[in-house]
């Protein structure tokens, strides 16, 4: 969708504390109320972490890194990198990565860049991932401009901020000689845009099976957490029919266009729950031949979402019926049979929520709270709907598993 382009140079810790549990592109409105409070032992381990002088020193020096990692955004924000397209980028921010410490880091099958920071052993495995892909098409002038202290280019702020944000944060790590115990997985990963489908970080859980968590760096207002995963499904619908002259054939045709047109008439009529919110659209119309020429063809791309997957297939199965039911009428209509209709599946991305009482959601509103700011908890489709949709699969237990023995 598109999104401002737009992005203020505020302080890095801004985005360090509203990215810590992977949000974005957020719808406005709640998705669920703030949790009041958090469980002890979160609030007992926010109040080590900012009471200990090491991790003061460490937001420090993400400050400090503020201006350098601008130099970063801008480089990047300067590589145009459309959905399928990611590869350019995706060569210079494997050249940063390595040059900041990760020189085993490498470009998978899928066009992610991927790079391992090992712990000392025997903890979680955190993936920490921000997308290379923007939905600006091919020759978009890309060049960042600078104005009243805020730097405005296409996709600057979704996602090359997360981006920079990323490189940023590997390398206060290495300044600092931090040694984590769990591994950090630094991605950046293509395909989150558009038909991109989240290709490119289905292939990082698919390549990496050991992943216990996740932080996906988005731009959302201070204090957004993304806790809901809005699923989407997309259909191209193309309608064919023997096509004819305007006069000539009339009676004897039906027509591509008014079957499609009554599709759309029906399809406008359909309601859907307003919570969980449930949406559709005819996004994009075309076809037909010449003004004084019966359709032979006529095609239209149909977006259909909702927060839960439920309401979304209940909403999919009576957009799918009443084109069939289009096309029905429109060849009685003429008393003929060859009007036809095909339906292609061209986009689909899981929906799933993590409950607003779960660890992660509850950490992420004490960062907020250590930084400032009020939680808003939010749903959006974005990489992190991925996770969602893998956080209770079998191999989180087999680390479990792992970290247990160690313990013994
Ligand atoms: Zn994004």
């Amino acid at each position: 969708m598109p999104r401002p382009a737009s992005l203020r140079l505020a302080p890095l810790a801004l985005a360090l504390a509203c990215a810590t549990a992977g949000l974005a592109h957020a719808q406005t409105g709640a998705v669920a109320a703030t949790p009041s409070q958090v469980r002890p032992d979160v609030d007992k381990a926010y109040t080590q972490l900012m009471a200990s002088p090491q991790v003061q020193k460490l937001l420090d020096a993400v400050k400090a890194d503020h201006d350098r990692s601008v130099e970063d955004l801008k480089m990047l924000t300067e590589i145009e990198a459309p959905p399928f397209k990611e590869q350019k980028r995706a060569e210079a921010f494997l050249a940063r990565m390595k040059a900041l410490g990760l020189t085993d880091a490498k470009i998978d099958a899928e066009g992610n860049v991927v790079g391992l920071r090992k712990g000392t052993g025997n903890g979680p495995k955190l993936l920490i991932s921000a997308h290379l892909d923007t939905v600006f098409p091919a020759g978009t002038d890309v060049k960042v401009k600078e104005r009243d202290g805020k730097l405005y280019a296409p996709g600057i702020s979704d996602d090359t901020r997360g981006l920079s944000v990323l490189l940023s944060w590997l390398k206060v790590l290495n300044d600092n000689k931090v040694q984590t115990v769990g591994d950090l997985l630094f991605v950046g990963n293509v395909g989150e845009e558009e038909l991109g489908n989240l290709r490119g970080i289905k292939a990082v859980f698919r390549d990496h099976l050991d992943i216990d968590g996740m932080v996906g760096l988005e731009p959302a207002p201070d204090g957004t957490v993304l806790m809901l995963g809005t699923g989407s499904h997309r259909y191209e619908v193309t309608f064919k029919g023997p096509g004819g002259h305007s006069f000539g054939a009339f009676g004897q045709v039906p027509s591509a266009i008014h079957g499609m047109g009554r599709a759309i008439a029906k399809i406008a009529d359909i309601r859907t729950p307003s919570f969980p919110k449930t949406t559709f659209t005819v996004g994009t119309v075309g076809g037909g031949t010449s003004v004084n020429t019966i359709a032979p063809d006529a095609r239209m791309a149909v977006d259909i979402r909702s927060d839960e997957m439920a309401p979304l297939l209940e909403t999919e199965k009576k957009i799918l019926a009443a084109i069939d039911e289009a096309v029905v009428e429109e060849n009685k209509r003429w008393n003929v049979n060859t009007l036809s209709v095909s339906t292609k599946l061209i986009g689909d991305r899981p929906g799933g929520r993590t409950q607003s009482d779960t660890v992660i959601v509850e950490a992420a509103t004490r960062a907020n709270a250590a930084f400032g700011h009020k939680t808003l908890l939010t749903g959006a489709s974005t990489d992190a709907t991925c996770r969602c949709r893998w956080a209770f699969r079998p191999s989180s237990s087999a680390a479990a598993a792992r970290r247990a023995a160690s313990t013994r």
